[in-house]
């Protein structure tokens, strides 16, 4: 009958249940010493100016080197980070070690530009925001207009006007704010408005089929066209081929981020085209 039906199917699906806690368990056990474990490293991707072709800066990717699992990307660990309250101490360790890198390719000669942190939505990571981000800057004597928030639609959706009198905070403290993936959250156009944004990444799923879908092309042309009039910067994430690249660029969009310039680099990496950069400029 029903009844039992419904045991056994009960029954079948508690083990694999139980096995999804405890793996989510242990893994948010080793996440909690990933820091100070060393495990947890940033990956630094280009952003690239479209006419000139020069990095104008760098997004911070976080990277968790599980010691049996290998590189984990953020997909696998954020989630969790963000229902834990876990994303409040990474997030902080992100900030700190973004700047701290910032500061020390300056003091080397290198010109790294502006450096992006990702930042979570949620009640957790929002209240710690302001006093997280002002000690890093004063911790690592980081300059603020060279640092980027990155901040998804669905973060400023949640309450408007607590997310905005956030935004405005950080505005205060010098840092500038993007808004990552834009396009695919549910922001109405009036509360983009009036919020503090500097700069709109383009989210990558309107960027793969440009040039040639139509329909894609008209969705860049008019996200690029509404940053223009309310003066944000727009980035294009995602660019893979240099036909993305020319459309792009011939519509107006100022930074160009995506594997035809650079795939997310280990710091050590990024230096070394920071350092060829620098060549190029020479001259
Ligand atoms: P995001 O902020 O939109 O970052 C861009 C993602 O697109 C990165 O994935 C990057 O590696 C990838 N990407 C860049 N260019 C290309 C391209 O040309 N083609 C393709 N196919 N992919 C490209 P990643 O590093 O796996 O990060 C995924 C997401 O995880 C990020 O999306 C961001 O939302 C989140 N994340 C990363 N680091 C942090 C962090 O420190 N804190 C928080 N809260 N979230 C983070
Ligand atoms: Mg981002
Ligand atoms: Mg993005
Ligand atoms: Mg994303």
């Amino acid at each position: 009958d029903a009844k039992t039906a419904g045991r056994e199917r009960l029954r079948r699906h508690a083990p694999a249940a139980a096995t999804r806690t405890v793996a989510s368990a242990a893994l948010e056990s080793s996440l909690r010493h990933a820091a100070q474990r060393g495990e947890l490293e940033l990956h630094y991707q280009a952003k690239v100016d479209a006419r000139s072709h020069r990095v104008s800066g760098c997004e911070a990717l976080l990277r968790w080197r599980h010691p049996e699992q290998g590189l984990m990307l953020p997909e696998r660990f954020i989630p969790l980070a963000e229902e834990t309250g876990l994303i409040v101490p990474l997030t902080r360790w992100v900030l700190h070690t973004a700047c701290s890198q910032m500061q020390r390719w300056q003091a080397v000669g290198l010109v790294p530009g502006h450096v992006a942190v990702n930042l979570s939505a949620g009640p957790f990571i929002e209240a710690a925001l302001l006093d997280d981000v002002r000690e890093v800057l004063t911790e690592t004597g980081m300059d603020p207009t060279l640092l980027e928030l990155e901040i998804t639609e669905s973060m400023m959706m949640g309450c408007a006007a607590e997310s905005r009198a956030i935004l405005i905070g950080l505005k205060t403290l010098g840092v500038r704010i993007a808004i990552d993936d834009f396009g695919i959250g549910y922001s109405s156009l009036s509360q983009l408005k009036n919020l503090p944004v500097d700069i709109i990444k383009m989210d990558r799923s309107f960027i793969n089929d440009v040039p040639g879908d139509r329909v894609d092309e008209a969705i860049a042309t008019a996200i690029i066209a509404m940053g223009k009039s309310l003066r944000a910067a727009v980035v294009a994430e995602g660019v893979e081929a240099v036909e993305q690249l020319d459309f792009l660029r011939g519509l107006g969009c100022d930074q160009i981020q995506g594997y035809y310039f650079s795939k997310p680099l280990p710091a050590v990496e990024f230096e070394e085209l920071l350092r060829s950069e620098l060549m190029r400029g020479a001259k």
